[in-house]
């Protein structure tokens, strides 16, 4: 069984549009379609905002469902001059870019418990995802690079810059880091795909409101896409 989370429900309804749906249940106030989606069997839930709320849905996901791999989709702000609104950034690892032990003398972004700054995603699944992701939308929009997550909705230059400074982060957004450490924690491979809805500039919150949708839903052909070859 493959386990999809998106935060909001435009990243996941055109999912649950074409899932066979066999049995939803609530947990914690997350709910857990489970049933096929392109012939094969998954788990699909909207985990809400924030890196609190998807670690909650991810580990229930996990003790629930006992998903073989991990996938979660959505949107996120583009970083780099080559990043564009409608791109697809496909995760070779993410990083969490509100963890700040440094005052101790860690790195930036150090997480303790695992021991590393960047949670390195499946590359098996990134393979797939990317040469998928070129078949459909051209290999100028996709691209494979770090995903930094946190708290923040980032709408400026300044926080934008640190973020690219210190971890070469290619998309930005708050829940993808959360995820891939509970996956890590769990020994289970997964890949973070984002659609970009904004540059996570100051023109950012209007970017989102405007392509929010349309990018979110542009990802669910993606999935289909590579549920098949998993
Ligand atoms: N109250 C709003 C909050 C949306 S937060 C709502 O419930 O719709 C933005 C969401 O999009 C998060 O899930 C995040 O992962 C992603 N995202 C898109 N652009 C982002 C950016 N520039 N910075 C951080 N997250 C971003």
């Amino acid at each position: 069984m493959t386990g999809i989370i998106g935060a909001m429900s435009s990243e996941v309804e055109k999912l649950l549009e074409q899932m066979e749906e066999d049995k939803a249940e609530k947990i914690s106030g997350i709910t857990y379609h489970s049933g096929m989606l392109a012939g094969r069997p998954c788990v699909v839930a909207q985990c809400g905002i924030g890196k609190v709320a998807a670690a909650v849905c991810a580990q229930t996901m996990f003790l629930r469902y006992a998903p073989s791999e991990l996938i979660n989709v959505g949107v996120a702000g583009g970083i780099g001059s080559g990043v564009h609104i409608g791109d697809v950034v496909i995760s070779s690892g993410l990083v969490q870019h509100d963890m700040d032990t440094t005052a101790l003398g860690d790195k930036k972004g150090f997480i303790s418990g695992l021991s590393l700054v960047v949670i390195p995603a499946s590359k098996r699944l990134s393979e797939i995802t990317v040469h998928t992701a070129e078949k459909i939308y051209g290999s100028e929009k996709v691209h494979l690079g770090i995903i930094a997550s946190g708290d923040q909705f980032i709408s400026d230059g300044k926080e934008l810059g640190r973020i690219r400074e210190d971890f070469g982060a290619s998309a930005c957004e708050m829940e993808g880091a959360s995820i891939a450490q509970v996956a890590y924690m769990n020994g289970v491979p997964f890949v973070v795909i984002r659609a970009i809805s904004d540059n996570a500039d100051e023109k950012a919150s209007g970017n989102f409101s405007e392509f929010c949708e349309k990018s979110a839903h542009e990802t669910a052909s993606l999935i289909t896409g590579i549920l098949p070859k998993l």
